[in-house]
């Protein structure tokens, strides 16, 4: 793991390895398997930052599962939240009487879900839980209930794995936590 990456204007260094983060996207994929295991599973697929965490996770799966993607943007160019959350479904989200998981990168306020949560209700599904690589539980203070959960983190902004600062970073395989002195 490569230690300071300059991303912009910003510096970031590591906080969880490849090798901790595929650990912990295994676990997840085993109790998925046992707690669904006479189920079908629709997973949809929150864009763009949870499709490294989608990609692995999804081949842990020993059950018949469905894709489906949405998009949801809230941050913006920077790195705090804008409050305001825009969601596109982007494939068909036929969701009536299935059991959904979705699946996202990181909570931390949990408006995005919440906003997703409430999108999801009127297809009628027939239970939706959340898989979320990374928690940030001292922001999202329960807003949201995450029933899998990769790593619970402090509230620092994040890149990597999926993760992007304005729209790069997304490549790099650990995760990296903006340093102390920004
Ligand atoms: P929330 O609505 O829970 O406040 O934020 C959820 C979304 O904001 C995530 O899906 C992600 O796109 C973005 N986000 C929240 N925290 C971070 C972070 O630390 N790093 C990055 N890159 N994005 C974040």
């Amino acid at each position: 793991m490569s230690n300071i990456v300059q991303l912009h204007d910003k510096r970031f260094k590591p906080l969880i390895p490849s090798t901790e983060i595929h650990a912990a996207v295994k676990r997840l994929g085993e109790k998925i398997n046992a707690d669904y295991n006479d189920k079908n599973i629709v997973f949809v697929i929150v864009l763009k930052g949870s499709m490294m965490f989608a990609a692995d996770l999804i081949r842990e799966i020993a059950v018949p599962c469905r894709l489906e993607f949405l998009k949801a943007e809230s941050y913006g160019s920077g790195t705090h939240s804008s409050g305001a959350v825009k969601i596109n479904a982007l494939t068909s989200m036929n969701l009536s009487g299935k059991d959904v998981i979705i699946l996202e990168d990181i909570v931390d306020t949990g408006l995005t879900l919440k906003k997703i949560l409430e999108h999801l209700a009127e297809l009628a599904p027939a239970s939706v839980t959340i898989a979320t690589l990374l928690l940030k539980p001292d922001v999202c203070k329960g807003t949201v209930k995450t029933e899998y959960v990769g790593f619970e983190i402090s509230p620092l902004f994040v890149v990597g794995y999926g993760l992007d600062y304005d729209e790069i970073g997304r490549n790099l395989p650990d995760i990296y936590v903006l340093t102390e002195e920004e």
